[in-house]
């Protein structure tokens, strides 16, 4: 295990990164050398970073500083191509991370058209026109990253795993960028070539991990490279953030776990409703200031006769008449301690049905990786192994 009081460079802006070279009395283009080995290039180690000077490299390590790239330590592979990595960080805690190779079609996703290609930008082109070649059965552009913003989680909502672990802490903007660059370099991906599409669907709720959730978006966008369109947050319902997030100049787009059509079925499956209740909510949501081509997103995970009747659909229509928003339907993904039924198919499009007849976009999301506990609501299992001590 790595020293903790050691300083990461992942995580570090571009006006740190100078802060930090000046410091150590280099000259201001170093930052942009170290942004480009840590985040572009996504290399490990600090010997690896061949265009900074040898005396140099050794100042950084004298001090303690590392580039803090978390490790992955294992990898589960599902038969629909999902990988659910299991990877760790200096302290010895561990996230779950899922690579989506063909996009956002999965349940993770946020049912936008972010991967069907209309909102083609420059980006793919250009990639098409310098005939860059894609592995076999890799759909271009249209992989997504789904990833973790605490360790474990604070919210416990009734039929999610990840509840089940309580919350251990939050990740660092670095851990939380960390994930995305392990992957991309696992995986042997690199944006803008590579149209990545990602996630903060994983484990832990980001808006209670706000200024660290909201710095590492940053960091993605100016670094890493990926667009801002190409990012979703999903919330609970934190709704002082989702007023704070609206302010956001740099901002993934929303999503709402909604998954109940009134205040008694939502606090009894959500907690955190008796605190935020869907009034309150769904004010959030029509006052969030939506950009051009921009709506909320709501997900709605359907439990076997509790949320998902016909006149639940009837209820959530009139709850979201007349918001810019679309509804993703999810049926439950089930988990050892859940003790909730996955609906019939049937059922869920009868559902979606009735929100359709209402003219409320809705869609079903297609279970990603269920096999190796990879779909949503199901990140736990292998954190729980790698944390739980020794026997
Ligand atoms: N904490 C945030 C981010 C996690 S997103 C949030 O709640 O929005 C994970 C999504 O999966 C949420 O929409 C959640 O409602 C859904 N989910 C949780 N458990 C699930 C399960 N067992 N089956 C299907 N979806 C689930």
């Amino acid at each position: 295990m790595k020293d903790p009081s050691q300083v990461a460079l992942l995580g570090l802006d571009h006006t740190e990164l100078t802060l930090l070279v000046k410091g150590l009395g280099e000259p201001g283009y170093r930052a942009k050398q170290l942004g480009d080995a840590v985040y572009r290039q996504r290399l490990e180690l600090l010997d690896e970073i061949s265009t900074l000077p040898q005396p140099f490299r050794f100042k950084l390590a004298e001090k303690d500083i590392r580039i803090g790239l978390p490790k992955i330590e294992n990898r589960f592979v599902s038969q629909d191509g999902t990988v659910r990595y299991l990877i760790g960080f200096a302290d010895g805690q561990s996230v779950e991370t899922v690579w989506m190779p063909e996009g956002d079609g999965g349940e993770a996703g946020d049912g936008s058209e972010a991967g069907d290609g209309s909102e083609a930008g420059t980006e793919e082109l250009l990639a098409e026109q310098n005939g860059r070649g894609y592995r076999q059965g890799q759909n271009p552009g249209r992989s997504t990253i789904c990833i973790s913003s605490q360790v474990g989680c604070a919210v416990d909502c009734q039929f999610c795993l990840t509840a089940l672990l309580g919350v251990k802490r939050n990740l660092t903007a670095g851990e939380i960028v960390g994930q995305v660059c392990a992957v991309l370099k696992d995986q042997n991906v690199s944006p803008p070539e590579d149209r990545i599409n990602l996630v903060f669907m994983g484990m832990g709720e980001p808006f209670l991990n706000y200024d660290n959730f909201i710095k590492a978006a940053r960091l993605l966008v100016e670094e890493v490279g990926i667009a801002e369109r190409r990012m979703t947050v999903s919330t609970a319902g934190i709704v002082p953030r989702i007023h704070d997030f609206g302010k956001e100049k740099i901002r993934p787009k929303l999503a709402i776990s909604l998954n109940a059509p009134n205040d008694e079925l939502r606090a009894r499956i959500m907690p955190l409703n008796k605190k935020w209740n869907l009034e309150m909510l769904i004010s959030a949501a029509r006052e969030y200031p939506l950009r051009t081509r921009e709506w909320v997103t709501f997900e709605y995970v359907l439990l076997g006769g509790v949320n998902d009747a016909p006149e639940n659909a009837k209820e959530v229509a009139d709850l979201l008449r007349g918001l810019r928003c679309k509804v993703n339907l999810i049926a439950l993904n089930p988990g050892p301690g859940i003790d909730f039924t996955t609906p019939e198919a049937e059922r869920v499009a009868a559902f979606q049905n009735v929100l359709r007849d209402a003219g409320t976009a809705t869609f079903v999301r297609r279970p990603r990786g269920r096999d190796i506990y990879a779909a949503c609501g199901q990140l736990k299992r292998t954190v729980e192994i790698a944390t739980s001590p020794a026997l």
